[in-house]
């Protein structure tokens, strides 16, 4: 049994072990946390090499190979990958509650909702993108009543400029653009005009607008000069009418016009209408690279499809486009796209501690398109551990 004098010497022990803690000879915890002996693939830094990243204080405190210092905890990277946390910047994450939580379990720890909703239930996303644990925004769809199964703005009056305009004052800092869909389906022979009040709309908070391409009614010539620099052009991959490639394998000039101006364009993977093998084939094959990766998340293309954003990924590492590339359309490049995401996407010292640790396996891998075309991939990229804003997110 201790008598007093030892406990109370025992417990100012205890509390100047936590203070100082090379009193008892311990070496001084200098970091929270290392991610230890991965191959670290950061394109922001055109780094790829096993290193450790050292983080304190929820940030990037180092990147260097076997670092000593002792860490609060550490995570085992050997024979994975360690990248910049993820960014999506086409989701519907925030249709759903629990949609942020799930994707940053893949590895995304920065995310967009493009365009659920519209001005009249523009609350509903803004809700959860609040609560998402990882930096969220939202697109404001033009159609005032969000996604319709009859199309958003068939009917013109749905794409109504004054009530979009309202939204956004009324939430300045949740929304980071405005989304217009205009696919035959969704806006039928409204597209150019659908497309025009997004921009009065956009132009007017100096904010991007995201367009949905693919069959749409309009031609291309018609739809994209009206495209200012830092628009995103999602879906490019969508076959014809009106893809951004010709029969003859060239790209066409009002595309080629718009990336030289600064229009971004990205995969936006979904369910249906967006991805066909053969477009990607001869888009990648003239020379056409995505700028950004985006799956299009729903809850029900996380069972079929998309899956997750690793394996969105990993349908162009199958179709011949180099790792590094793939990475950084999923980190640097994403993260261009929209303010919020400014100093992320990269592992460089002082940026926020956002880190995805990835499974890269070998094997037999079967991805499907969006018209139910299988294709045998050698190579299958996983999620194993999500660190955000320097903590390592629990497994859901
Ligand atoms: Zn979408």
């Amino acid at each position: 049994m201790m008598n007093r004098r030892q406990f109370v010497s025992r417990a100012a022990l205890g509390a100047a072990v936590t203070r100082f803690p090379n009193l008892l000879g311990a070496k001084a915890v200098k970091y929270d946390l290392i991610v230890k002996g991965g191959r670290v693939i950061d394109p922001s830094r055109k780094l790829d090499a096993v290193r450790d990243v050292a983080i304190a204080d929820g940030r990037i405190a180092a990147v260097a190979s076997d670092i000593s210092a002792e860490a609060a905890e550490t995570i085992d990277a050997h024979d994975k990958l360690v990248v910049p946390g993820l960014i999506d910047i086409h989701t519907h994450a925030a249709r759903v509650k629990g949609g942020p939580e799930m994707c940053l379990a893949d590895g995304v720890t920065g995310l967009i909702d493009a365009g659920s909703q519209g001005a009249d239930h523009i609350a509903d996303p803004i809700a959860i993108a609040k609560s998402a644990p990882q930096p969220c925004r939202v697109l404001i769809n033009i159609g005032r009543a969000g996604i319709l199964p009859d199309g958003d703005t068939m009917d013109l009056n749905r794409a109504d400029v004054a009530a979009a305009k309202a939204a956004i004052a009324d939430n300045r800092e949740m929304i980071a653009g405005v989304k217009a869909r205009l696919s035959r389906d969704v806006a039928g022979m409204n597209d150019l005009e659908v497309l025009r009040r997004a921009q009065e709309v956009a132009s007017s908070f100096h904010l991007p607008v995201m367009i949905h391409m693919g069959q749409t009614m309009s031609p291309l010539s018609k739809l994209f000069p009206l495209l200012k620099s830092g628009d995103v052009v999602t879906h490019m991959f969508a076959p014809p009418p009106n893809s951004i490639i010709d029969d003859s394998g060239h790209i066409l000039p009002e595309v080629m016009a718009a990336r030289k101006r600064g229009v971004r364009f990205d995969l936006g993977n979904g369910r249906s209408g967006h991805l066909r093998w053969d477009m990607a084939d001869s888009i990648l094959k003239a020379g056409f690279l995505p700028d950004t990766f985006s799956t299009d998340w729903t809850p029900e293309g996380r069972t079929a499809g998309v899956i997750d954003f690793p394996n969105v990924m990993s349908k162009f590492l199958m179709l011949g486009m180099p790792l590094d590339q793939v990475i950084a359309c999923a980190t640097v490049n994403a993260s261009r796209a929209f303010p919020v995401f400014h100093n992320r996407g990269t592992l460089k010292p002082g940026a926020p501690a956002d880190i995805a640790v990835l499974e890269l396996r070998e094997g037999s891998f079967e991805f499907v398109d969006n018209y139910t075309n299988n294709r045998t991939g050698k190579q299958r990229l996983f999620p194993s551990a999500t660190v955000l804003g320097g903590k390592r997110v629990a497994r859901g």
